[in-house]
């Protein structure tokens, strides 16, 4: 679900993904305006939806390796999208999540191992 706001009247709607993908973006009920998606949550949102999560799980008796399989499926789905974005896609990440030193860093020893492979096929 999300949330959709009016811009002419305020008046908001709660949109499930299901009804846009049927039926594309909603018009107010009010006024006939186009209404737009307000953002999903607001960092203090989140940090409150991760607290209560976290809490649901600790009163269930979960712990961290419980969620390993979920954390490694979607991490694993993120890096297949990236890897199949191509080149600069992958970079894109890698400067991202390494910082533009490190990636760099990487990148020079994979061309270097590269330099050297094709001495020894010489
Ligand atoms: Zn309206």
């Amino acid at each position: 679900m999300r949330t959709w706001k009016c811009p002419a009247c305020g008046q908001t709607e709660e949109i499930s993904y299901d009804w846009l993908a049927a039926r594309g973006g909603p018009v107010c009920g009010q006024c006939d305006h186009d209404m737009e998606l307000q953002p999903e949550a607001t960092a203090i949102e989140y940090a409150a939806v991760v607290d209560r999560l976290a809490d649901k799980a600790d009163d269930n008796g979960l712990e961290a390796e419980d969620i390993d399989e979920l954390v490694h499926e979607l991490a694993a789905s993120v890096a297949a999208d990236v890897n199949n974005g191509g080149l600069d896609e992958q970079l894109r990440y890698l400067v991202d999540g390494l910082g533009a030193q490190y990636a760099e860093r990487q990148l020079n020893e994979l061309i270097e191992n590269r330099v050297d492979r094709r001495r020894e096929g010489e």
